[in-house]
């Protein structure tokens, strides 16, 4: 049994569903499509609702719903629906809550997808977006118009780890009446809880730090029962629906997402340090460094600073290129969050469409990198990355 008060540590471990006849002690794997009823009467109140129970693994599924109450208790949320990717749970989050006319404020800041949703596909029915750059919070509040309905962030961001005051976004959403969606990925339930700060939905992609170990998407959004509710409504008609085995994987992770994101923590924590005496490093963010400009901030919204690392190595782009060329260990990849440090170069990659301008105000420069520190011993992370500045 577990209760309501226990550690954070305990629910992910102790939560789970019901043991089957065999009482086995690990969850197994439902890989099961559909499910039986007893007879006419009880199908009949199963559709009807009156009756909840499993129907058909696009609605619900054992492994879903163990990993959904998992992500509950971690964030302190009512309710919530898995996905197949945090993609899917971005945009069935926003397609079942809004509707034509809607008008969304974002930080600037946000995934490439996300902001790809923004700009392309949401304007198709007539849903616009207005944004607020990352160092403007306070400039929110002059975005709002009477249709707004939601306000939309992530801290830290993407690539630029920078941090905002979810308080403050808290307290102007919660004014205006609008909803507050924070996209959490970065840190993880283990490291903050938006919904303690006036949060209305908390969005993951399970791809990253949940699952950690680079094996499986998903995604999940959590928060207010009445908002969730229609975002099942909308998700078990149209099938973004996680998968059950993914589901398993992923909740098998969170039993080891507080010692794994310690961990990943300490590292880069290390390793941000190791790098802001570098001199061929011009600057260095990470939250939990005083000369990160939110520091402040960062201490009260998070326990830790994360395992994300963004530096500006000297000599711009070609310096950048030489530098992940002679990177013995370290991964070259897009993804993040993984057992394995990976490093990134945004402005040849992932940003290289974006206009100079448009780059900055996200916080890409040149030479920038960003760093997903990993599991590996940290002597070995900070050896590989000093060998390929020295190449500089
Ligand atoms: C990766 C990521 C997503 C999208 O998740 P997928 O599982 O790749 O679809 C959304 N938001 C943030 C912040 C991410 O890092």
């Amino acid at each position: 049994m577990i209760e309501e008060n226990q550690h954070f540590e305990t629910q992910a471990v102790r939560t789970q569903t019901d043991k089957t006849q065999f009482l086995e002690h690990s969850t197994p794997m439902y890989l099961t499509s559909g499910f039986v009823f007893e007879d006419a009467e009880e199908m009949r109140a199963s559709f009807a609702e009156e009756k909840e129970r499993n129907l058909y693994s696009r609605f619900s599924n054992p492994n879903t719903s163990e990993f959904v109450d998992k992500i509950c208790k971690l964030e302190g949320a009512e309710a919530g629906y898995a996905f197949a990717t945090g993609m899917a749970a971005v945009f069935s989050t926003f397609a079942a809550l809004l509707n034509s006319g809607d008008h969304i404020v974002s930080a600037r800041s946000v995934f490439g997808s996300t902001h790809t949703l923004f700009t392309k596909y949401f304007p198709k029915w007539n849903i616009e977006t207005s944004y607020f750059k990352i160092n403007e919070v306070e400039k929110v509040e002059s975005l709002i118009q009477p249709n707004t309905k939601v306000i939309y962030a992530e801290s830290p961001t993407n690539p630029g780890v920078d941090v905002l005051d979810l308080e403050l976004l808290g307290e102007i959403a919660k004014k205006h009446g609008i909803l507050l969606i924070i996209d959490n990925c970065f840190a993880t339930p283990y490291l903050q809880n938006p919904i303690k700060f006036g949060a209305d939905l908390v969005i993951h992609s399970a791809t990253k730090l949940i699952d950690g170990q680079g094996r499986v998407l998903g995604g999940v959004t959590v928060g207010k029962k009445e908002l969730i509710r229609e975002i099942y409504l909308f998700s078990r008609n149209t099938g973004p629906a996680l998968s059950p085995f993914n589901a398993w994987v992923l909740s098998k992770s969170l039993e080891t997402l507080a010692v794994r994101v310690e961990k990943h923590c300490q590292n880069a924590l290390r390793l941000a340090t190791f790098l802001e005496e570098h001199p061929k490093v011009n600057w260095v963010k990470y939250p939990f460094l005083k000369s990160h400009p939110k520091h402040e901030i960062a201490k009260k919204q998070m326990k830790l600073g994360g395992n994300i690392i963004a530096f500006e190595v000297k000599g711009g782009i070609k310096a950048g290129q030489v530098f992940f060329d002679s990177l013995k260990m370290c991964s070259l990849s897009a993804n993040l969050g993984d057992t394995r440090t990976i490093v990134t170069h945004p402005a040849s990659t992932t940003h290289s469409k974006l206009a100079v301008e448009d780059k900055l105000i996200v916080g890409i420069t040149d030479g920038m990198v960003r760093c997903s520190v990993g599991l590996e011993h940290i002597d070995d992370i900070i050896g590989d990355i000093d060998q390929a500045l020295e190449k500089l």
